[in-house]
Formats: structure tokens, sequence, C-alpha cells
């Protein structure tokens, strides 16, 4: 045990023969009222000085003890990295508990905060509307980021549709558990987590209630092993309800928010609802994406702008916030998706995948 950085109980046991046990308790007492740095340094020396020496064939205990005491500090500087009570950020929330808040929900909320302090970069993907291919941009922007060598991850929250295991051809994964935590999938460098992983159906989710959802968000920021990572791209459900709203209240330092839509009028009258969501909230929003942006015939090159064309452009400037650049329409998505193939860094002259790397990079760029 250490209090106010000393260290006020040392336990040592050991099945060993009697200088072993000798050395053991002389550095069990040398190291009770040290401090931490000083018992990090207890050398073979200090402890055979302690124990008036021992012959030649014992000595090794006095280095075994020594050892010990030294194994236990680092795990507890471990432990304590790990701590938010022991952590020197001063402008961190999670330090003490917020007026009201429940014993549970505090332990809950810092739990969150030890695993999202190792996470850089925490960049949310909203949508008004489902199928405008919110899921395609969140997907393709992890993989492209985390091809500029950034460790990135890639949870997918949207609980009613988790397309993400069907794009990267995972649906048949287990979930792993270590303990207490659940590891994420790996995809090459890529770690990924979906919701999609815990049901076994599809419809599994339908029946779920909102303090249900809002539960295994929660869990899925706490109890997920991401380590550190520099970009966690979030895919929520479409829309502005409690997927959403968990995830902007459980992640207030998120840098912000990609807003994608289709350029029609039906799909922009929702995205602003989603633009406005996330001033409520205090979410940055970091940019809108256009997707279906019209079509090129690659037959005779005209362009035919199938759901209209420029409203995401028109409609992020009207609301004052930035355009990050449009996505044609193009079947290589749909080829992928339904494959389940990320093909963002193969499909050269694939004139949607081409600009959604654009975005990609652009949005890579943006990040300190
Ligand atoms: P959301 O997450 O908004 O519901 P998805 O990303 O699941 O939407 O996309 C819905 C469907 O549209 C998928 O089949 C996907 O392949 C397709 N899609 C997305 N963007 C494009 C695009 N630019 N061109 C062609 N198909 C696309």
């Amino acid at each position: 045990g250490v209090r106010e950085g000393r260290i006020a109980r040392v336990r040592y046991t050991t099945d060993g023969c009697w200088s072993s046990i000798l050395s053991g308790s002389a550095a069990a007492s040398l190291a009770e009222g040290m401090s931490v740095d000083e018992a990090s340094n207890l050398s073979q020396d200090d402890v055979l000085e302690a124990v008036g020496g021992l012959s030649e064939e014992s000595r090794h205990c006095a280095l075994l003890a020594a050892n010990t005491i030294k194994a236990a500090v680092a795990d507890f500087r471990v432990q304590r990295a790990e701590s938010c009570g022991e952590c020197s950020r001063e402008d961190c929330g999670g330090k003490t508990p917020l007026q009201g808040e429940s014993e549970k929900d505090f332990a809950d909320r810092q739990g969150i905060q030890r695993r999202l302090c190792r996470i850089k970069h925490k960049i949310v993907v909203l949508s008004g509307k489902g199928g405008v291919g919110k899921s395609t941009v969140a997907v393709n922007l992890a993989a492209a980021l985390s091809l500029t060598d950034r460790r990135v991850g890639l949870l997918d929250v949207d609980i009613h549709g988790p397309s993400v295991p069907k794009m990267l051809h995972m649906e048949d994964v287990q979930l792993e558990l270590e303990g207490d935590t659940i590891l994420p999938m790996e995809l090459g460098d890529l770690k990924v987590m979906s919701i999609g992983f815990l049901l076994r159906h599809a419809d599994d989710a339908v029946i779920w209630r909102g303090p249900m959802k809002i539960g295994v968000i929660k869990q899925f920021l706490k109890d997920v092993a991401w380590g550190d990572l520099d970009v966690l791209v979030i895919d929520c459900p479409p829309g502005t309800g409690d997927e959403p709203l968990s995830i902007a209240q459980l992640i207030p330092d998120a840098d912000g928010a990609i807003v994608v839509t289709t350029p029609q009028d039906v799909a922009l009258a929702d995205v602003r609802k989603s633009i406005d969501f996330c001033r409520r909230v205090n979410l940055p929003v970091l940019g809108v994406v256009e997707n279906m942006s019209g079509f090129t015939c690659p037959k005779c090159g005209e362009h035919i702008a199938i759901f209209k064309q420029d409203g995401g452009e028109r409609m992020a400037a009207e609301m004052g916030v930035p355009f990050l650049g449009r996505i044609p329409i193009d079947p290589a998505f749909v080829e992928a998706c339904d494959e389940g193939r990320v093909r963002i860094h193969k499909a050269a002259g694939h004139p949607g995948i081409e600009a959604l790397s654009k975005i990609a990079e652009a949005i890579a760029v943006a990040l300190p």
C-alpha cells in the first residue's frame, strides 16, 4: 500500500529457504516508509546489509527480494498512470464527482475517461438520414487514416443497422474477452469494434429501448481495450437520438463530427437538424461531406445529377460550417461494401473512392 507517496505497508511471501524468508522480510521492512522512488532503487547490497550478510550461495536471495520490491513499484506506477485519481492532468473532469452524480455513474465516467485519455483524437460520423453513406465514409476514413501510419480504431455504435461487420467481412466474429475487458478485432493495423459483434441476428436490437442502448454504448467506451490510439472514428446511427446524444455526452473532448449527407432537399432538411444537434451538445462540426453527388457515365462521360448536386455545399455555407468535399455515385462502393472489402487504397481510377481518399487526407492533415 502507498499513502501520500510513501510506502505504508509491504507484505512479502515466499516458499523458499530460510535466507529467502530473511531477505524478503528485510526488504519489506526497508521499503516501508520509503518514497516510491527510493524503493525502486533498493539494491541487493541494501538487503545484504540489513540481514548482516549471507553466505555466497544464498546471496541471490537478497537480489531476488530487492528485485521483487522493484517489480511491485513498477506495477504500482502502471496502475497509478491508469488511474484517474492519481493523474496529473489539471483540466480533467474525471477526478471529482459531478453534483448529484451517483458513485456508480462516477466510477463509470472515470472508467471511460481512463480509456479515452489514451486516444488522441475522436471523430464522430453522423448523418441526418439512413442510407446516405455514413458508414461507407466512416469505414473508409478509418482505413485511410490507418494507412497514414496512425494507430486507428473504428467503433460502430449504429445499433439498428451496424454495417461495419458486413463492410469489413467480419460478420462471424465473436467478441473476445480478457478479464473484464473486450478486445477489439484487428484488421491489419486497424482496430475494430461493432455493436454488430454482440448481435447474433441483425434484428436483435430492434426492441432495445433508450436506457439499454445508452448502457451498451457506455460499456463499449469503458470496456474496449483500445490501448493507445491516434484516432478513434465513431460511426453513429442516423438522426439525433439516444446514441449520438450518449456519444456526445460521454466523450466531451471529441474533436468533432463529420456530417454526411446526399445533395437533395429531403436529406438536407435532416442534416440541418444534425448540425443544430452538434451545436446544442457542444460538438464541433468538422465539416459536411456530400455523398452520392452525381454520376458520371463511364461510357459517354455525361454527368447526371441523380440526387441533384451541390446542395450539401450550399447548406454548409448557410449554416457556417466547413464543406469537406463531394463524393460521386460510384458502383465500386456498392461492390466493395457487399463483398466486405475496403477498397480505398486499391481502387485507383474509381472516382468515388478517389474523392473519399482526398477527403480523408484533408481530415488527416487537419488533425494536429
Ligand atoms: P448509411 O450508413 O448512411 O446508412 P451506408 O454507408 O451503409 O449508409 O451506405 C448505404 C449503401 O449505399 C451501401 O450499399 C453503400 O455501398 C452505398 N453507397 C454509399 N456511398 C455510395 C456512393 N458514393 N456511390 C455508390 N454507392 C454508395
